[in-house]
């Protein structure tokens, strides 16, 4: 179980539950990182009294310095700042739950520095999961997933004596707010009506990535990389009510679920308790009250950043990040209402399309791709 928590993303969906589980629990914060939230940041310290805080920015820094001048709280920013709190020595564990593939290079420096990573932040596997997982074998650290889905296969492979008896993964997805609609249905979706999903409380990207079906496509991609399992063995079901958070197939067709009440908290303290399980402060899953659980096909017609992400993970080396990062501009510009709901779509399938797919040897040909990607997006836009 985890001692000693540094949270990258303290401020965001993840992080403020994050913390309330610590609270709860009794875990220590040793870091905690924003990138703008300057308010909530400084209440985090003053309650938590970390030993390192990191902002995004030199001039944030500054104000945060004045702000908590008070306290023991180092300050520090950016980049070498996030890199600074994964490898802070008194953390066992580092909770990645920044957002976008910012989390690359600060979760492969937590992981040289021998923590644990509790990951949320899936952006870091689809575009760097083979160097991710590749040092977390060599310096024998382990990789705890916190997306519901992740962590609802991991807990089912509790069950798993042999990985040879595996047949499959069916990672359930709920079909976002625009499930069962056509293309025409879509051409004048606003920002808004995106960010309404049905089921979970989240971030903006990650809420718009759910609207566009790509967090599915992101998620089979970590699948891949966290379990290593290849990606015709991984299936996609919508299940719209959210209750079966994912489940393995055995090679005798005995399908194993995990299921509960749509809340991050339980995946949260999971990754940081395993292999321990403590009373939790989220709802009891009451099954008679839901009456029934409905499965459909995924339309990948309509939502082609789910086929964008199957592609290329089949074409492997750099493409996973060409789509991450195309989609990471792509959301940026329609939260900015510069593109439309479906140019997201157009937008990561095109990169995919044009930008050369290379071997990954190293994280300069991750961030290469990256770059490459967005600024394929710019010069769209
Ligand atoms: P939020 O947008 O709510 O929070 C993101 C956090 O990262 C905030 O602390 C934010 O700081 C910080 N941040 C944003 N941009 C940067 C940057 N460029 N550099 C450094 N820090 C940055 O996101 P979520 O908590 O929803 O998601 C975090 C990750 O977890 C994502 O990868 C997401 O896909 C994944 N995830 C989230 C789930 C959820 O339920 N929310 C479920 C499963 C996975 P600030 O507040 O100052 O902007
Ligand atoms: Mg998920």
């Amino acid at each position: 179980m985890t001692e000693n928590l540094s949270i990258l993303g303290s401020t965001g969906s993840i992080g403020t539950q994050a913390l309330s589980v610590c609270e709860k629990l009794g875990i220590r914060v040793s870091a905690l990182t924003a990138n703008s939230n300057i308010g909530l940041l400084e209440q985090q310290v003053r309650k938590f009294r970390p030993k390192l805080a990191v902002i995004g920015t030199k001039a944030l820094a500054e104000d945060l310095r004045i702000r908590i001048a008070d306290t023991d709280t180092k300050v520090s920013f950016g980049i070498d700042g996030l890199c600074e709190a994964a490898m802070i020595d008194e953390a066992d564990t580092v909770l990645t739950a920044v957002v976008g593939m910012v989390g690359l290079k600060p979760t492969l420096t937590a992981i040289r520095a021998h923590k644990n990573i509790a990951l949320a932040n899936k952006e870091t596997l689809v575009a760097g999961g083979s160097l991710v997982m590749s040092e977390a074998e060599k310096e024998g650290v382990r990789i705890y997933p916190v997306d519901s889905e992740h962590s609802a296969v991991f807990q089912c492979l509790q069950s798993c004596p042999d990985k040879k008896l595996l047949k499959k993964l069916i990672l359930t997805a709920s079909g976002g707010p625009f499930f069962g609609k056509t293309r025409d249905e879509l051409k004048d979706v606003t920002v808004e009506q995106a960010l309404n999903h049905p089921n979970w409380s989240m971030g903006a990207k990650i809420t718009i990535d759910s609207a566009t079906m790509m967090n599915k496509g992101l998620e089979v991609i970590e699948a891949r990389w966290l379990f290593d399992v290849p990606v015709e063995n991984i299936d996609v079901v919508v299940h719209r009510e959210s209750i079966i958070h994912s489940m393995i197939e055995y090679c005798d067709n005995s399908v194993i679920a995990q299921l509960g009440v749509p809340d991050m908290k339980i995946p949260i303290q999971y990754a940081l308790t395993y292999p321990d399980r403590y009373s939790c402060d989220v709802g009891v899953l009451e099954l008679a009250k839901i009456g029934k659980l409905t499965f459909f096909e995924p339309d990948y017609e309509t939502f082609r950043c789910l086929t964008a992400c199957k592609k290329a993970m089949a074409k492997g080396g750099t493409a996973t990040a060409i789509v991450n990062g195309a989609n990471e501009e792509a959301v940026r510009l329609f939260l900015d209402r510069k593109i439309s709901f479906l140019d997201i779509g157009e937008i990561v399938n095109n990169a995919f399309d044009s930008i050369e797919s290379r071997t990954v040897t190293s994280l300069d040909d991750v961030l290469d791709a990256d770059r490459a990607a967005r600024e394929f997006v710019k010069g769209i836009g």
